[in-house]
């Protein structure tokens, strides 16, 4: 190539990288001034008039809501209301078979044989789905395993007949803890059949949480066929220390369990669907949504009661702000995340099924702190231009919008262009979950209010402008 093709060739390519960076900083610049108002607009009524955050109120105080309960079917009419207080177009409940398991009355651990702690008591909870111990205690000596990979080396003639105790703590190392939750929740998921597999009677596990406190934090186990179902139960990390500190002295101390958990037959349960239907293009839908189900300790404010209300809330503010989507925009509140994602799998069944074009699915179920992000899965394209929305989003706080894992309760609707899960600050939201500290007061009113600004504004953005 001669030196002159060579230099309008170098020439052609810095003007089509300086055309792509004007094109790319007009088009953002554009939306920009475009949705500025209506930007300011949604985040002023979020912030000043909290309704979320007053219906919160309203959803805690009706108690925890896990799935075939009483309360989970009180939470439900009680979305039903809503939706038809900001009178959406369609207001319908969506049938769903669900497991019914109960925690029972009795829930109890001592040391049973010890020589300087006999009869202390240990602070337990019975995981979800375990089996009881047939009213009757279960004792033995108690097997500790520190790691839950240290499993793989250990021989079934020390452990024949055992207690198996699972004391992997939170690894505070991971500045991401949803990272942290994910490796230290393989024992509370899969200790019981690792431990029946090695001749265990029952299984204690430490509670998977980042705060040092001495709640329990339960959540669903799991059994499969092939395996003696052993009962499973968690334990606050205060006794969780004791418990591994007194075994140094006493290797041979034992302790006794009685639950009386139980699984029911699966019960009638529903998903609620509200939407309000696009203006110009109502065939195609952009999801918002949560679960309304949660484990029954606390009330399940941060997991997910108030990440739901945020995502009926996106529905109340476009109504009330006189916001009409181009697109339709559907919130459904999932029943049965927790303990079998029935509800998920029902959506995701019906979609497919009626053929539905899902152009967006954005999920809240990551507690309701100040807003960070959004976790995005879909084609790198789509991301960029997302991320053209950034300057609105800041306004809310939101810095980032990057590709990651969505939600469980989306992951089932198929075709969807994005799936998008809303990330709010992480680093309290394992000291809440599960457990007992799950409540109401837990909510900061402008943080849950920043992230349903966010969480309205995006749905709008992706309403009127597509992916
Ligand atoms: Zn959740």
């Amino acid at each position: 190539m001669s030196s002159i093709k060579f230099f309008f060739l170098l020439i052609s390519i810095f003007v089509l990288i300086a055309t792509l960076i004007f094109n790319y900083q007009n088009s953002s610049k554009n939306i920009t001034s475009k949705y500025t108002n209506i930007t300011h607009s949604i985040i002023d009524y979020s912030l000043t008039e909290k309704v979320g955050h007053k219906w919160l109120k309203e959803l805690c105080a009706i108690g925890p809501r896990l799935s075939g309960s009483v309360e989970s079917e009180l939470a439900i009419n009680w979305a039903v209301n809503k939706f038809k207080e900001i009178n959406c177009d369609t207001v319908w409940l969506q049938p769903v078979m669900v497991p019914r398991w109960v925690r029972g009355i009795k829930e109890s651990a001592i040391i049973s044989k010890s020589q300087k702690f006999a009869e202390r008591k240990l602070n337990i909870a019975s995981l979800g789905g375990s089996v009881g111990t047939d009213s009757k205690n279960v004792t033995g000596q108690v097997f500790e395993i520190k790691k839950f990979g240290d499993l793989k080396n250990i021989d079934i003639s020390k452990t024949k007949g055992k207690i198996f105790f699972f004391n992997e703590p939170f690894d505070e190392t991971f500045s991401n803890t949803f990272e942290a939750y994910g490796k230290a929740v393989q024992q509370r998921v899969y200790g019981v059949d690792e431990a029946a597999k090695l001749g265990a009677i029952a299984v204690v596990v430490r509670s998977v949480t980042s705060k040092y406190d001495n709640i329990p934090h339960v959540g669903t186990l799991f059994y499969s066929d092939s395996v003696k179902r052993i009962p499973g139960v968690s334990i606050g990390v205060e006794d969780a220390d004791f418990l591994s500190n007194l075994l140094k002295e006493e290797p041979f101390a034992e302790i006794s369990l009685e639950i009386d958990c139980h699984t029911l037959p699966d019960v009638e349960s529903y998903n609620v669907i509200a939407e309000i239907r696009g203006n110009e293009l109502p065939e195609e839908i952009i999801v918002v949504g949560g679960h309304l189900d949660s484990w029954d300790k606390g009330c399940g404010a941060q997991d997910a009661a108030a990440p739901c209300i945020q995502t009926i809330e996106v529905l109340h503010q476009l109504k009330t702000l006189g916001l009409h989507p181009k697109r339709t925009i559907r919130c459904v509140l999932f029943t049965n995340e927790e303990n079998g994602l029935k509800g998920a799998m029902k959506y995701g069944e019906y979609s497919a099924v009626h053929k539905e074009k899902h152009v967006a699915a954005i999920e809240s179920d990551r507690g309701v702190f100040e807003p960070r992000g959004f976790y995005v899965e879909a084609e790198t394209e789509i991301i960029g231009k997302m991320e053209e929305w950034l300057p609105l989003l800041m306004e809310t706080k939101i810095d980032w919008i990057k590709k990651g894992g969505s939600g469980a309760d989306i992951s089932r609707i198929k075709g969807t262009s994005a799936k998008i899960g809303f990330a709010p600050d992480d680093q309290k939201y394992f000291d809440y979950h599960h457990s007992d500290n799950d409540i109401f007061e837990t909510v900061n009113p402008r943080e849950m209010q920043l992230g349903t600004a966010a969480i309205t504004l995006l749905a709008y953005l992706i309403s009127e402008e597509g992916l």
